[in-house]
């Protein structure tokens, strides 16, 4: 099976271009993909935590870095076949895709991803940045900033709060976000917003 399975943990053992064909189908199709990248931190603290490794079993999770390569050739005898990180593979997929797309980034410090906004645009001017909302605010305003994002109505959802909190939010709230791909990004804004 192409995948490294730990605990309920499932890493799919994929290449760059096939994810961008998962993010085109997706967008293409109206289907929603919740996509995340998982770090060796991150695997563990799912090892640890089962409330967030279920939340994690509606994901598309691919491998980030060196530790969970580590950990496939240990548990499964082989390195994965290619080691992809959010930071590197989100702007290779928006500079790939020549389809224009609308964007929400939800995340990071005040001011950050509206700076990040502008970035985006500069660097990607066929896709739109429709939304942006700081990451941090009470789990009470949760309903209020998803009502925000689908006011807003975009095709992809940057969702970057930290693990466990980025993918919580998309496990919890997917069923009531019309974007068609949610993805826990990590610093990414931060990096963005330059
Ligand atoms: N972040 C946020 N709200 C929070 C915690 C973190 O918006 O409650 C943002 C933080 O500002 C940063 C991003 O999430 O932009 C990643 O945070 P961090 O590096 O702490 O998380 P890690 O990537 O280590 O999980």
């Amino acid at each position: 099976v192409d995948r490294l399975e730990l605990e309920g943990v499932c890493v799919a053992d994929i290449t760059r271009d096939e994810i961008f064909s998962r993010l085109r189908d997706a967008l293409d199709r109206r289907t929603q993909l919740s996509l995340g990248f998982c770090n060796a931190n991150m695997l563990l603290k799912a090892l640890c935590t089962p409330s967030y490794a279920a939340a994690l079993r509606g994901f598309l999770l691919v491998s980030d870095g060196l530790g969970i390569d580590l950990c496939s050739a240990l548990f499964r005898g082989r390195f994965f076949r290619q080691n992809l990180n959010g930071t590197d593979l989100i702007p290779a997929f928006l500079a790939a895709e020549t389809a224009p797309r609308t964007l929400f980034l939800l995340g990071a410090k005040p001011g950050i991803a509206e700076a990040a906004a502008r970035n985006l645009t500069l660097l990607y001017p066929q896709h739109r940045v429709v939304g942006v909302r700081h990451g941090y605010f009470a789990a009470a305003e949760t309903a209020e900033v998803v009502a925000a994002i689908n006011a807003a109505s975009p095709d992809i959802l940057l969702v970057a709060l930290g693990n466990p909190g980025q993918e919580t939010f998309i496990a919890e709230q997917a069923h009531r976000l019309d974007a068609r791909v949610l993805m826990g990004v990590g610093a990414l804004l931060d990096y963005a917003a330059g």
